[in-house]
C-alpha cells in the first residue's frame, strides 16, 4: 500500500510545512499518520471500515473545527466529520483527506429549570443521559449508549422514547453550525429557518454541528427490559408483538428481534421500555409478560441511563458490521414468515432481525415541516450482520443483502438511512420523499461544491 499522506481531492500531495503551520493554529490535537496515537485515532466502531486518513483533527470547539473547515476548503481537501464514529457505512473516515474529530467535544450543559439541554457535537448518548440523569429528565435519542449524538440526531434519531416523544431531530431547539464557508451560525426557527428545517434529518450534508440544543422531559425512572422466548415460537410472539402494540399507549415503545442469546440458543425476543407511571405500566404490560410464557422475564423499573445501555453488550466495538433496514407499511403475517425465513438463515449468532415500531409522536409533525420524511412510516425492519472473523465478511453481508432484497416487494420504498452501510443514491432520494427537491436547493445554498460529501449525499440542485 502506498504511504498515506495528505492529498487534496485532485491527488496531489499537501506540503508537510503547510500542515505544520496549520497545526500551530489548532488549540486541540493535529494527529498524523507517523504519530503512535494515529491508528487508535482512526478507529472506528465498525471494524470492517479500515481507511487512513492524511489528517486527523481533534477539535476541542468551535474555533478549531473554523480552523479545519478553512484549511481544508483553501487546499480542496476531502473532509470527513467525526461525531461518535457509529456510522455504519464509516462515514467518520476517509482515506489520505482530513478528519474533522470532535469526540473530544462531549460536554453536556444542563438548564433543569427550562429544561433545556446543551450538547456539545461529539457527545454521545451515554454523556447526555448520565447528565440529563442528575436532574430527573432525558432526551430522546437512540437505544445504544456510545452511539453519537450528532449522527443519530441529524439522520432523525429513534429510541425507547420515541413513541411519546418523538424523534431526537424534532427536540431540537437551535443547533452551532461551522459552514462549509467556515462561519458559525446557529440555526433554528427563529434564525436561518431554512437551514434549522434541512438539518432535522439531512444528516451532515450542510455544516459542521458544534453544539446542540435540545428539548428534555421528566424521565427518570421507566419499567423496562427483555422477554425471551424460544425462535419456534417466532411467529406466535410476531403477531402477538404487532396486535398488542396497535393499542397500546404512547408511553410503550417496544422492539422485537430474532437473536441467538449468549449461550446459543436461537431466540425471539421483545424489549420494551415504559416511560410512564410505573404502577400502570405495570398493569399495561402484564399481559405481554404473561404471553407464551416466556423463558424469562427480564422487565423491571430501572434508572433510564440503566435502560439506554441494556443493549450495548449487543453491539461490542471492534466486531465487523453490515446493516442494512426498510420501512415496511404493515405487518402483515406475509412479512412476519419472511422475518423468520431469513432469520433461520443467519450465519453469526451476533447478527439479528429487527422489528422496531415507531407509531405516535413523529407521525404527528408534517413530513414538510422538517427533512425527515418517513413519518408515515411505522415499521422498521433492519437486518444487522455482525461478525468477528474478517475471513468470513463476504458471507454474512450476503446474508443482510438477501434478506433486503427480499423485503423491496413489502417495503414502502423508505428506508431509515442511518442504518445503512450502503445507500445508493436512489435510496437516498426516495427516503427524502417530496422533501427531497427543497433540501437539493438548500444544499446548492449551503454547500455548492459538496465539501460535506462524505455523509447521506444530497446532490446540490443543477448539479449533476
Ligand atoms: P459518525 O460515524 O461519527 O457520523 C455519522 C455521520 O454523521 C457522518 O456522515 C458524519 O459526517 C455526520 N456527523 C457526525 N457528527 C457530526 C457533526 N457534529 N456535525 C455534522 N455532521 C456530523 N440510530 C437511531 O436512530 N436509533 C438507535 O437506537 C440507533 N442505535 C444504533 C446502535 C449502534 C450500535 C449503531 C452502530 C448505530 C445505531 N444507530 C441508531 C444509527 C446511528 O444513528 C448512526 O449510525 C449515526 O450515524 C451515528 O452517529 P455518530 O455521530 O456516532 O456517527
Amino acid at each position: 500500500m502506498a504511504a498515506t499522506e495528505l492529498q487534496c481531492r485532485s491527488g496531489a500531495r499537501i506540503d508537510p510545512g503547510l500542515i505544520s503551520e496549520f497545526a500551530k493554529g489548532l488549540a486541540g490535537l493535529a494527529i498524523r499518520p507517523e504519530d503512535k496515537s494515529y491508528d487508535h485515532a482512526r478507529r472506528i466502531w465498525n471494524a470492517a471500515i479500515d481507511r487512513h486518513p492524511g489528517l486527523i483533527v481533534r477539535c476541542v470547539g468551535a474555533a478549531d473545527t473554523i480552523h479545519a473547515v478553512k484549511f481544508a476548503k483553501a487546499n480542496d481537501i476531502l473532509v470527513a466529520v467525526r461525531g461518535g464514529g457509529h456510522n455504519v457505512a464509516g462515514r467518520a473516515l476517509c482515506d489520505n483527506g482530513i478528519v474533522i474529530d470532535l469526540s473530544s467535544m462531549r460536554a453536556v450543559i444542563v438548564d433543569p429549570e427550562s429544561r433545556v439541554v446543551r450538547v456539545q457535537g461529539g457527545a454521545t448518548l451515554g454523556d447526555l443521559d448520565r447528565e440529563t440523569h442528575l436532574h430527573g429528565l432525558a432526551v430522546p435519542v437512540g437505544v445504544v449508549s456510545k452511539t453519537g449524538v450528532a449522527g443519530l440526531t441529524l439522520g432523525g434519531g429513534v429510541g425507547w422514547l420515541v413513541r411519546k416523544y418523538g424523534l431526537s431531530c424534532d427536540n431540537v431547539i437551535s443547533f452551532e453550525v461551522v459552514t462549509a464557508e467556515g462561519e458559525i451560525v446557529v440555526a433554528s426557527a427563529e434564525s436561518y429557518p431554512d437551514l434549522y428545517w434541512a438539518l432535522r434529518g439531512g444528516g451532515g450534508n450542510f455544516g459542521v454541528v458544534t453544539s446542540f440544543t435540545f428539548r428534555a422531559y421528566p424521565i427518570s425512572t421507566v419499567l423496562g427490559g427483555v422477554l425471551v422466548h424460544p425462535r419456534d415460537k417466532a411467529g406466535e410472539v410476531l403477531r402477538f408483538h404487532r396486535d398488542f402494540m396497535a393499542s397500546a399507549p404512547e408511553e410503550l415503545t417496544a422492539y422485537a428481534a430474532l437473536v441467538t442469546t449468549p449461550d446459543g440458543m436461537p431466540a425471539t425476543v421483545i424489549i420494551a421500555c415504559w416511560c410512564g407511571d410505573i404502577a400502570e405500566g405495570e398493569r399495561f404490560l402484564a399481559p405481554m409478560r404473561a404471553f407464551g410464557p416466556p423463558l424469562l422475564d427480564a422487565i423491571q423499573p430501572m434508572p433510564f441511563p440503566t435502560m439506554q445501555m441494556l443493549l450495548d453488550g449487543e453491539f461490542p466495538e471492534g466486531t465487523y458490521n453490515h446493516w442494512k433496514a426498510t420501512f415496511v407499511p404493515k405487518l402483515t403475517d406475509e412479512v412476519i414468515d419472511l422475518l423468520i425465513e431469513h432469520a433461520s438463515r443467519m450465519r453469526s449468532p451476533m447478527s439479528s432481525c429487527l422489528v422496531e415500531f415507531y407509531g405516535g409522536a413523529p407521525g404527528r409533525v408534517s413530513s414538510k415541516e422538517a427533512a425527515f420524511a418517513q413519518r408515515a412510516s411505522e415499521y422498521n425492519i433492519g437486518m444487522t450482520a455482525q461478525w468477528t472473523d474478517p475471513a468470513e465478511s463476504e458471507m454474512h453481508r450476503a446474508w443482510a443483502r438477501e434478506m433486503y432484497d427480499a423485503f423491496e416487494p413489502h417495503s414502502n420504498g423508505m428506508h431509515l438511512l442511518n442504518f445503512q452501510s450502503e445507500a445508493g443514491d436512489d435510496v437516498t432520494r426516495a427516503s427524502f420523499g417530496a422533501n427531497y427537491a427543497r433540501l437539493s436547493e438548500l444544499k446548492q445554498k449551503y454547500d455548492p461544491t459538496n465539501f460535506f460529501s462524505l455523509n447521506q449525499n444530497i446532490k446540490a440542485a443543477g448539479s449533476t
